[in-house]
């Protein structure tokens, strides 16, 4: 006897393998037979040949604070989403220290919004504890996020960061991988992360092999700088053993148009020496980010104008 059994679905089993009609059977919150299944059931469920696969997972999302104001997800589920990563472009609301509290929300409140909610959390660990009693019903992963260990060790700053502050960050980096983290993402086009060389970046990185962990990067520019952007990120992960994820490959910009031809080569070569190297792109043809990022040199001060299209 089955628990439950969906019939009369177009199966897309996730495996590559062409959709065809079927049922899928589940016992004990397994799935026991796909295709033909005979034999009685608990429960019923007419898919209306409709599509059943497997959830989709949305390996970049900005739902940091969404998933625990609005667990339910209900926009995510209803696109067929049961997974999303959070986290992403050195972005996320932890770790969260009082003394830089409301630089954190300033950063990133034009991306991942939700800074009038209360936060109740400080460390990553604390933050990941928060998801897992929120009763989300995604499951949810998080990336420990650059700019907010940046913030946290060192607020705004524009300069590299010193012995004691990478000291720091990488202590914050690796009690988020205890805690369950994925990895580490950067966002280097975003003040503060992009004070960061490539050299502190490295270092960094060093607490991730242990962990298995990933850099997943929102490169330092996507338009006229992409080369030399993806040359920069792949050094990186190199330089660390980590397995290297691109966020959002694009060239923007008319000028910019056929480039991604030629970043795809760089990441092709990498991935011949051995390298574990992925990328993602958006699923349409537009992006947005803040408008901040068109002035740096004029926010916060900092010493060197820099504007780039
Ligand atoms: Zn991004």
């Amino acid at each position: 006897m089955l628990d439950l059994v969906i019939r009369n679905g177009r199966i897309a089993d996730g495996s590559g393998n062409p959709w065809f009609f079927g049922s899928v059977g589940i016992k004990d919150g397994m799935i026991v037979e796909v295709g033909r299944v005979e034999g009685e059931s608990r429960e019923t469920i007419d898919a209306g040949r409709n599509i059943v696969s497997p959830g989709f997972i949305d390996g970049h999302s900005h739902s940091d604070l969404l998933v625990l104001n609005n667990p339910k997800m209900d926009m995510k589920l209803q696109q067929g989403v049961t997974t999303e990563v959070v986290g992403n472009c050195g972005l996320a609301p932890a770790p969260f220290v009082p003394h830089y509290g409301s630089l954190l929300k300033e950063y990133i409140q034009p991306v991942i919004g939700g800074t009038e909610w209360e936060w109740t959390w400080n460390s990553v660990e604390d933050y990941i504890g928060k998801l897992d009693k929120a009763g989300i019903s995604e499951n949810v992963s998080t990336y420990v996020a650059h700019g907010a260990l940046r913030i946290a060790a060192m607020g705004f700053s524009g300069r590299s960061a010193d012995k004691l502050e990478l000291m720091a960050m990488k202590e914050m980096l690796e009690e988020g991988m205890k805690a369950g983290a994925i990895g580490l993402s950067i966002g280097l086009l975003y003040s503060p992360g992009r004070y960061a060389s490539k050299e502190e970046l490295a270092e960094l990185c060093q607490v991730l092999p242990k962990y298995n962990g990933i850099l997943s990067t929102h490169i330092r520019g996507e338009g006229n700088n992409l080369i030399p952007s993806i040359k920069e990120v792949i050094w990186i992960a190199e330089k660390a053993g980590v397995p290297l994820q691109v966020s959002h490959l694009k060239a923007a910009g008319r000028r910019n148009w056929g480039k991604v031809l030629e970043a795809m080569e760089l990441l092709e070569e990498a991935s011949a020496r051995g390298m574990d190297v992925t990328c993602d792109v958006y699923p349409y043809d537009a992006g947005s980010t803040s408008l901040t990022t068109l002035l740096h040199g004029v926010w916060r001060g900092e010493s060197r104008p820099v504007l780039k299209g």
